[in-house]
């Protein structure tokens, strides 16, 4: 006993890293001090959780581990379950020589989106609508306590592209094509990862304890800029244009202590971001100071043309730019050796790895990784609590832009009536709640109906909402004559487009699929109808306005679709304001606010507002 109470005294004297009495820079000094090169290139690497064993993660000492696309444990899986996978990869990794924990990170994009039953609120491109920053602060930390109750301390948001052709299939990502909006919405980092202490230094990374998860500013820099709205493209613009256009959401996210930076895949004038030493290096991290970059997915393999021609030479290229921590997705399996040969060779110097790990392993440290590497069983009944989801049901209502309501100089459609005869609620989008959530649920490319999680069609918030006396009929299949028919006193017709996640949502048409406009152009014919659209981005609308006695845009609600009844149905007015530029055409495109040929549908900022309804009942 005694011996081993001696034994504590000299390791806590020596182990300096250990000790969180110690000043940070004394602690990474320390452990930076004790690591081989081995080591040191563990932590610049992040796994996919189906390749870290117990085993690997033990005997490299692996810095990072994230969940790829798919999942496992099931997305039906429990808290309780995620947080034992994640437990157990953590003790394995504290089984290794130094015990430095590792980071899990998620992408977590509109709530905590792959596990089932989480609340999920509107896609960014709807949290742009809302232009509440206070809102979407409160989104930010009800998505932490999600995160955190799965055990999981870190996700890869928000995206804080600023997207300037819809075109591209990650609009829905990107809150706004004006980067004063983007701006404003990054106050989702201080929900997520805490407010900064009062007397910190801005730009410094900081996550405030367990209840809060590092954030991810990505995609570093023009990923909502490149040629036709091509995923992974070429941006193609000038230094003030980066710095005018797309830059500027960085400024903001890193004051307000962004932990992590994401590098896109795309490239600037020709040059791919990540083989970009001045864009990461010179500005980012010397120039801005920040600290901790981290690749994309398939960064590095797709530094070259085709992808992956030539691995060392792209991981040479990618570390030298600046990039600290690499993801390694399964078709990788090169990177240690690779890595150790650049090393040996002196292609890549001793002094950049220390510093990449120096910046890896100050972040982990200052979360309180250290202390407290385990996922909390505690914090379970955070997932999709009620609390949580009246907050999406807040974003869902004051995201819904009204473009259009009633015919010229016809009375307005909007709000409807609780009471009435009989009504239709019609259309492919009315009753799944996989098309209302989108893309990142549950599934990185989203999925159809309504059993992926739990949450409340459109259909089923209709039923809810309106008098029981009503009779409310439903078809989503245009070939029931009875659509088509005038008995009803109303229709709400909800259309879009389908799910869809990054290159696979990329589109050179925007039209809605059939039978969405069969649907409109059919029940608007015959009865007074609300059109309530369902898309990640605007679409090709105006050949069907004309026939609409009302539109809204409602972007990808998620779960809650009783915000979207609270103000068609007069509870709550109409606010949402458009966050993109609606276009007419897609000869237009790319058409943003400012362009000197502005010839919109609807214009950047457009949106109706209704009064509520007194006693709408
Ligand atoms: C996406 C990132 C995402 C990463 C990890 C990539 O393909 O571009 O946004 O965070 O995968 O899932």
């Amino acid at each position: 006993l005694l011996l081993l109470s001696c034994w504590s005294a000299i390791e806590a004297e020596y182990v300096k890293y250990k000790d969180p009495k110690r000043p940070l820079n004394v602690r990474l000094d320390d452990l930076l001090s004790r690591m081989t090169l081995h080591e040191k290139l563990a932590q610049m690497a992040q796994i996919e959780r189906k390749n870290a064993t117990a085993d690997v993660l033990e005997k490299y000492s692996i810095g990072s581990v994230l969940s790829e696309g798919g999942s496992t444990p099931a997305p039906q899986a429990s808290a309780k379950a995620w947080v034992d996978m994640i437990n157990e990869m953590q003790k394995a990794a504290l089984s290794s020589r130094l015990g430095i924990p590792i980071i899990y990170g998620i992408d977590a994009v509109h709530g905590h989106n792959t596990v089932y039953n989480a609340t999920i609120f509107p896609h960014n491109i709807g949290l742009g609508a809302t232009r509440d920053p206070a809102l979407v602060k409160k989104i930010g930390a009800a998505t932490a306590l999600e995160v955190r109750a799965t055990g999981i301390p870190y996700t890869f948001a928000p995206c804080i592209a600023v997207c300037r052709d819809p075109r591209w299939g990650r609009c829905y990502e990107s809150y706004s094509e004006d980067p004063t909006l983007v701006e404003l919405m990054t106050e989702i980092i201080p929900g997520l990862q805490g407010d900064l202490p009062q007397n910190s230094l801005k730009g410094v990374p900081y996550v405030a304890g367990r209840t809060k998860v590092a954030a991810c500013a990505k995609h570093y820099v023009g990923d909502g800029g490149t040629h036709l709205g091509i995923n992974e493209n070429n941006t193609i613009t000038n230094f003030h244009g980066l710095l005018s256009v797309h830059m500027p959401p960085y400024y903001h996210a890193i004051i307000k202590g962004v932990s992590t930076v994401m590098v896109s895949y795309s490239s600037w004038n020709g040059k791919k971001m990540h083989a970009n030493h001045y864009l990461l290096t010179d500005f980012l991290k010397n120039k801005l100071r920040f600290r901790f970059i981290i690749s994309d997915y398939h960064g590095i393999d797709r530094i070259t043309t085709p992808p992956g021609v030539n691995y060392t030479y792209s991981l040479q290229d990618a570390v030298l730019a600046g990039i600290d921590m690499i993801m390694i997705p399964y078709d990788d399996p090169q990177f240690f050796e690779s890595f150790i040969e650049l090393v040996d060779k002196k292609v890549i110097p001793i002094s950049r790895i220390d510093d990449a790990v120096r910046r890896i392993l100050r972040v982990k440290f200052s979360m309180g990784l250290f202390e407290n590497p385990f996922g909390d069983y505690s914090l379970a009944d955070e997932i999709g609590k009620q609390e949580h989801r009246e907050i999406a049901r807040e974003a869902v209502r004051k995201s819904l832009v009204l473009l259009k309501n009633g015919k010229t100089q016809g009375e307005p459609l909007l709000p409807l009536p609780k009471k009435a005869k009989k009504i239709l609620v019609a259309g492919t989008h009315a009753d799944n709640l996989g098309y209302q959530c989108g893309g990142w649920t549950i599934q990185w490319q989203g999925l159809s109906g309504n059993n992926l999680t739990k949450g409340t069609t459109l259909l089923e918030a209709v039923k809810q909402t309106v008098d029981p006396s009503i009779e409310v009929v439903y078809s989503e299949n245009p070939d029931d004559n009875f659509l088509f028919s005038n008995e009803f006193s109303y229709a709400i017709v909800a259309v879009g487009e389908q799910p869809y996640a990054e290159t696979m949502g990329d589109s050179r048409n925007l039209t809605i699929p059939e039978p969405g406009p069969s649907i409109i152009n059919g029940v608007c014919s015959h009865v007074k109808c609300a059109v309530v659209l369902i898309s990640g981005r605007p679409v090709v609308i105006e050949p069907y306005v004309e026939k609409m006695d009302a539109l809204v845009a409602a972007w990808l609600p998620g779960t809650e679709g009783r915000g979207m009844t609270d103000v068609l149905f007069g509870d709550y007015g109409f606010m949402g304001k458009l966050p993109r530029t609606w276009f007419k055409s897609v000869d237009q495109l790319p058409m943003n606010v400012g362009d000197a040929h502005y010839d919109p549908l609807y214009p950047f900022g457009f949106g109706l507002t209704t009064e509520p309804v007194k006693a709408n009942n």
